[in-house]
C-alpha cells in the first residue's frame, strides 16, 4: 500500500486491495480492519478520515491476511452474536447470524423463562448458542458439549467474559455419549454440509474453519443420525429439542428425527427466509 497517511487514505487503499481480491463488503471489512489495528472505535474511522496514522503496518498485514480470504473474524478475533460479544478463534466455526433463528425459536418454545431450565448445546464452538439461551434465561444452567478441548477453551473465555461462567458447564464428549439427562431444552448446529460440498463453498469456510464443525459425511446428515435417538433419551418429556440444519435439508431432517420417535412441532425461518431449524418435542 503506498501513500497512506491518513485514516481516510488507510480506509480507501484497503478497500481498494480487498475488492480487488473480490471480498465482497470491501469498504466494511476495511474500516473494521483499520478500527482493529489502530485500537479505535469502527465510527471514529468515518467521523475523523483527516487524523494522521503514524504506522499503517499492523493495518497492511491484516489486510494482506484478508485479501488471502482469511475470515474478518479470525484478524479481529471477535464476533458479535445476538448482540454479544464473542471470541472467535480457527478452532471454532465462526457465530451466523442464521443461528439467532435457533435461539429465538428455543426462547419462543419455552414456558416459562424464569424455571430453572437444563440445557445442553452439542457441538458448542464458541458456545454461542448456550450463551445467547443463558443470557435471556436467568436461572437455566447449560452444559456445552464439543469434540476438541482447544474449541472448550474458546467457549469457557466467553462464558467467563459474559459473566455467565457460573452457569455454563463445558465438556468433551463426543455428542451425547455417556449423558443421561434429562433436559428442558437441547440446541445444536451440527455439521451439515455434504463433504463433497465444503471444497466448493466460499475459501474464507473451506480453508479457515474447522472442517469437524462443517463436514456432515456423505449427505450432510450423519450427526442428525447421531443425534436422534439420543435426543429421544435424554429429552425430559415436557422439553424441546432445536435443531438448526442446511439450505434445503429440513424435510429430511423432519424424516430423521421422526423415525426416532421424535414430534416435529414446526420449522423456523432464518431472516432470508428459509428454513433453518425444527422444532422437536417428544409429546
Ligand atoms: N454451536 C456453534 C455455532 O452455532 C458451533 C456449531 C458448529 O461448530 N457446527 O456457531
Amino acid at each position: 500500500m503506498s501513500g497512506v497517511g491518513s485514516i481516510g487514505a488507510c480506509l480507501e487503499e484497503g478497500a481498494r486491495c480487498l475488492a480487488a481480491a473480490g471480498i465482497p463488503d470491501a469498504r466494511r471489512d476495511a474500516r473494521l480492519i483499520l478500527a482493529h489495528a489502530l485500537g479505535i472505535e469502527p465510527v471514529t474511522i468515518l467521523g475523523y478520515p483527516e487524523r494522521p496514522v503514524e504506522d499503517a503496518s499492523r493495518y497492511e498485514g491484516l489486510i494482506a491476511r484478508r485479501a488471502a480470504r482469511e475470515p474478518l473474524s479470525h484478524l479481529t478475533g471477535r464476533r458479535e452474536f445476538w448482540s454479544l460479544d464473542f471470541e472467535v478463534t480457527p478452532a471454532t466455526l465462526d457465530p451466523r447470524a442464521d443461528s439467532e433463528t435457533l435461539v429465538e425459536a428455543a426462547l419462543a418454545a419455552i414456558q416459562d423463562s424464569d424455571a430453572p431450565l437444563s440445557i445442553v448445546d452439542f457441538g458448542t464452538g464458541t458456545g454461542c448458542l448456550l450463551l445467547a439461551l443463558l443470557s435471556e434465561l436467568p436461572n437455566a444452567k447449560g452444559l456445552g458439549i464439543d469434540i476438541a478441548e482447544e474449541t472448550l477453551a474458546v467457549a469457557r473465555r466467553n462464558a467467563a467474559r459474559l459473566g455467565l461462567a457460573e452457569r455454563a458447564l463445558f465438556a468433551i464428549g463426543d455428542w451425547c455419549d455417556s449423558l443421561a439427562g434429562p433436559f428442558d431444552l437441547i440446541v445444536s448446529n451440527p455439521p451439515y454440509i455434504p463433504a463433497g460440498e465444503i471444497a466448493g463453498l466460499q475459501p474464507e469456510v473451506a480453508k479457515f474453519e474447522p472442517r469437524r464443525a462443517l463436514d456432515g459425511g456423505a449427505d450432510g446428515l450423519d450427526a442428525y443420525r447421531r443425534l436422534g435417538p439420543d435426543i429421544y433419551r435424554i429429552l425430559d418429556p415436557g422439553g424441546v429439542a432445536v435443531l438448526e440444519f442446511g439450505l434445503g435439508q429440513g424435510p429430511a431432517v423432519a424424516r430423521l428425527m421422526s423415525a426416532e420417535r421424535l414430534i416435529p412441532q414446526g420449522f423456523s425461518t432464518d431472516i432470508a427466509g428459509h428454513e433453518r431449524c425444527l422444532i422437536l418435542a417428544k409429546r
